[in-house]
């Protein structure tokens, strides 16, 4: 703390009591990574277990979850803490929350799964346990791949993978 009693702008001893409230206040108003982690592998859990009882819960444990902190790219949209699953056969869930003034969060689940063309991912957002079961009887024949279509382009070739984060 000594290179901040030697800042001459600041009014406060570092061990007063004010400087003792800032630091508390900063670090309530932030989480850390490994809290936002840990909150979006929770997050992801429980939406699977509330809303896909009886498909996603019967398989994906809570501790399959792997979350990822927010990314705040300078400029950009902020992306919440998201949270990866793995199903095998290369398909992944994706979770996180959407986040707006009007409807605060929304749960956002997204199955990703590889095209028959071998070289990207389709993202299938998911809705409702039926849609999912759908979803899964149209790719059962392909063994868990999203049939190839060129018009339009949804599996997003130009891609060769997802990123760690799950997104594309
Ligand atoms: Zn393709």
């Amino acid at each position: 703390m000594t290179e901040i009693l030697a800042l001459p702008t600041r009014p406060y001893a570092a061990d007063s009591p004010l400087a003792y409230l800032l630091d508390l206040a900063a670090e309530a108003g932030v989480p850390s990574e490994e809290e936002q982690r840990d909150d979006a592998e929770t997050t992801a859990a429980h939406h699977v277990y509330s809303a896909y009882p009886h498909s996603l819960a019967q398989v994906v444990e809570a501790m399959d979850w792997r979350g990822y902190p927010a990314l705040r790219p300078d400029g950009y949209k902020d992306f919440e803490p998201s949270a990866v699953a793995w199903l095998d056969g290369g398909l992944w869930l994706h979770h996180t929350l959407h986040i707006t003034e009007a409807d605060g969060a929304q749960d956002v689940l997204t199955l990703i799964v590889p095209c028959t063309c071998g070289r990207g991912y389709a993202d299938i957002r998911l809705d409702t346990e039926d849609d999912l079961l759908e979803i899964l009887a149209d790719l059962r024949p392909t063994h868990g791949r999203s049939p190839h279509t060129d018009t339009p382009l949804d599996c997003g070739s130009i891609h060769p993978a997802p990123q760690q984060d799950g997104r594309r």
